[in-house]
């Protein structure tokens, strides 16, 4: 069963989500760098080399379909951010809209009564529970510990492989 042309278009748009996640984490990490947190640039480093892997693995699913994959060109991120709180407010607030993009995806396989597709995605529906858990935790981490203990937190997100 080949994938529909609905859902084609759907991956499409996922697999450029992804890549903007990754060029906003890629950024994130730039300004982490600028600010001297080097733990949380490492953090954020992987954060966006994984999502550049969800692309992947959605091209490559697309693919095996026979998908009509397109790389689309992939919008600006935002490049400042007030404070390591605001950073994780975003990541926090972003990863919400990814589980919602991610959702709608379901729906659409379960529309098509793509069944392989819909248990390929719920691998995605899996990853954003724990992405918006560790973005939350992070956050009242920050939140809890204040301004002059970045240090610890730092420390900690800096033995992200
Ligand atoms: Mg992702």
């Amino acid at each position: 069963m080949l994938l529909s042309t609905k859902l084609s278009e759907a991956f499409n748009t996922q697999v450029n989500a992804e890549m903007w996640s990754s060029n906003l984490y890629l950024s994130m990490a730039v300004y982490f760098k600028k600010e001297g947190l080097n733990g949380f640039a490492k953090w954020m480093e992987a954060q966006s080399k994984e999502e550049l892997t969800h692309a992947y693995q959605l091209i490559n699913y697309a693919i095996d379909r026979g998908g009509d994959v397109m790389i689309g060109q992939v919008n600006v991120v935002p490049t400042a951010w007030g404070s390591p709180v605001e950073v994780f407010e975003h990541v926090y607030k972003h990863e919400q809209h990814v589980s919602e993009m991610i959702d709608k995806l379901v729906d659409i396989a379960e529309k098509e009564k793509d069944h392989a597709t819909r248990d390929f995605l719920f691998g995605f529906v899996r990853e954003q529970v724990e992405e918006e858990s560790t973005a939350k935790n992070i956050l009242n981490d920050l939140k809890n510990y204040g301004d002059h203990h970045y240090g610890i937190i730092d420390h900690q997100l800096g033995k992200r492989e």
